[in-house]
């Protein structure tokens, strides 16, 4: 690494330095607008963009051309509103929370409306403003998740008076199995969401994530709803990953010792040594987000050597084995590749038995976090 990050990451007392490429973020978007055009592409900003920091990357998403963003709660679109400029929507996946409509339609968010109690709330909030509020309305098409029943929407398609004072902005869906392409789920889901937009003929579609903005241009309706692949993961399971990564995460050791034969390791015991060993310890454990099931399972790299994790992984540290580097190599302040070049997100996540996405969200706030900007 960088000798100036390292060395502003330790003297912040940072135990490890997460690099966040706000180009590589711009780049993938930009390529997953070039892949739906004509279609539009928002992007999902939820969980604070995924853990990326949602302040940097709505701005930087914003600067690329984006003026469509989804949080996923009340709360979220509270806080992220203020900074978004006015003419970008800012669209709230869960709902309002119950007693959140007046607020949310003072402060401008537009709510998918998920069943009719979320469409009754809101359709009487604009009748208590007497002016139009915008919403998305969205149809479960098969994930048993949130969105109006199918027979529910036919009923609402009859009653049309109890959209009175509300402008739909989009029919919306989501895919359940969009990561897995050759999924039977996908063909059934989009089926089942042409035939529910027969009910609004006029009302336009939102319906792809990442994994459905790659199956295909009748996935991509009228919006796409891209999350994970901006972030630089992979849109689908077992097929090369066409995103940049965005993230980079290294560790710094502690220390470094020499154990003899029969020295037990981690909290435990739960590795005996069998000959003498070189190890070192890292300044990050599960509570950095650094999956506990990681502990005999995980590595990472230093100059291109893989050093497997041993024993439990602590709350605050990791040991490893240092025994395929020559002696003397790794130092305390060095720091070693978790995420990287040699070990990307998705593998990392994998060999934790997880999903990118949970890697991301949990990413927690002691790293030092560092922000490549993005070119103008
Ligand atoms: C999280 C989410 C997305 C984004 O999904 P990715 O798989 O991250 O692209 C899109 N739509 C809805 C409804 C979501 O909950």
């Amino acid at each position: 690494m960088d000798q100036a990050l390292a060395k502003a990451a330790l003297e912040g007392g940072a135990g490890g330095v997460l690099r966040i490429d706000l180009g590589a973020l711009k780049a993938n978007y930009l390529k997953l607008r070039r892949l739906a055009a004509p279609t539009p592409v928002s992007a999902v900003v939820k969980a604070d963009a995924y853990g990326l920091g949602v302040a940097a990357v709505s701005e930087t998403l914003y600067a690329a051309g984006c003026r469509h963003f989804f949080v996923a709660l009340t709360r979220e679109a509270f806080e992220l509103r203020p900074p978004l400029p006015a003419d970008a929507a800012l669209y709230v996946l869960n709902g309002l929370a119950p007693g959140s409509e007046a607020r949310a339609a003072e402060a401008g968010l537009i709510p998918v409306l998920n069943s009719p109690e979320q469409l009754d709330a809101w359709a009487a909030t604009a009748k208590a403003r007497g002016t139009t509020l915008p919403a998305l309305l969205q149809v479960d098409t098969g994930m048993s998740r949130l969105g109006f029943m199918p027979d529910d929407l036919k009923a609402l398609a009859l009653a049309p008076e109890r959209l009175d004072g509300l402008r739909i902005d989009y029919l919306m869906s989501h895919l359940a199995c969009a990561d897995e392409p050759a999924h039977p789920a996908n063909g059934e889901q989009l089926g089942a969401f042409e035939l529910a937009s027969r009910l609004f003929p006029d009302t336009p579609l939102c319906f792809a994530n990442s994994g459905g903005l790659f199956l295909g241009a009748e996935y991509h309706a009228d919006l796409c709803r891209p999350g994970i692949a901006l972030y630089g993961a992979a849109p689908h399971v077992d097929r090369p990953n066409p995103m940049q990564p965005v993230i980079a995460l290294e560790l710094a050791v502690v220390q470094t010792r020499i154990v003899p034969a029969g020295t037990r390791i981690g909290y435990g015991g739960t590795v005996v040594t069998d000959a003498p060993k070189r190890l070192a310890t890292l300044s990050a454990g599960y509570a950095d987000g650094l999956p506990r099931r990681l502990g005999g399972q995980g590595a990472v790299y230093f100059n291109g050597v893989r050093l497997p994790f041993i024993g439990r992984v602590s709350m605050d540290s990791i040991i490893i084995d240092i025994d395929a580097l020559p002696e003397g190599a790794l130092k305390a302040g060095d720091f070693v590749e978790l995420i990287g070049a040699h070990q990307s997100l998705d593998a990392l996540a994998e060999a934790a038995g997880t999903i990118a996405y949970e890697i991301l969200t949990q990413l927690g706030p002691r790293y030092h976090r560092h922000l490549i900007p993005a070119e103008a």
